[in-house]
């Protein structure tokens, strides 16, 4: 189990120092800035969809390991899904990080790395951060989301 973990600390270190899609989007259509202030972290995230398919998703911002390393997992796990299999992917996500449970999870793939967050509460915030950004640029909300 302590391998798992080393394993997992790994990917989200990697994922921290070298960010997948961590840039603007020119072409974006939709976008949203998410602001987590007991961290301190703050994102924005886009997204160019075309027919209800997430065809690009892109992110910048300033936060800790954990948010930065959420952010680039979830731009990679959006990439080529549809609009409405994001609900379900986030519920997942979010009972992931949130409930103490053991049971896998392996319809979240790579995501599964941050379910050690669950484990420091103060955390889960940093972690869904992208996410609750993610959903407000779906709607297109022009106030920024914050996690308190
Ligand atoms: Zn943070």
């Amino acid at each position: 189990m302590s391998d798992l973990r080393d394993l997992y600390q790994d990917v989200i270190f990697d994922h921290y120092k070298a960010p997948r899609n961590c840039h603007e989007l020119a072409d974006a259509n939709h976008e949203a800035k998410g602001h987590n202030p007991l961290c301190g972290d703050t994102i924005t995230v886009y997204l160019r969809i075309e027919e209800g398919i997430i065809k690009d998703a892109a992110f910048v911002g300033n936060g800790c390991a954990i948010s930065t390393a959420s952010a680039s997992l979830m731009t990679e796990a959006l990439k080529g899904k549809k609009v409405a299999e994001v609900e379900p992917i986030f519920e997942d996500f979010r009972r992931m990080v949130t409930e103490a449970t053991t049971a896998p999870h392996p319809e979240l793939g790579k995501l599964e790395v941050l379910a050690g967050v669950r484990e420091f509460p103060v955390r889960v915030k940093c972690a869904t951060l992208a996410w609750h950004t993610l959903q407000a640029a779906l709607k297109d909300e022009r106030t920024p989301v914050t996690t308190e």
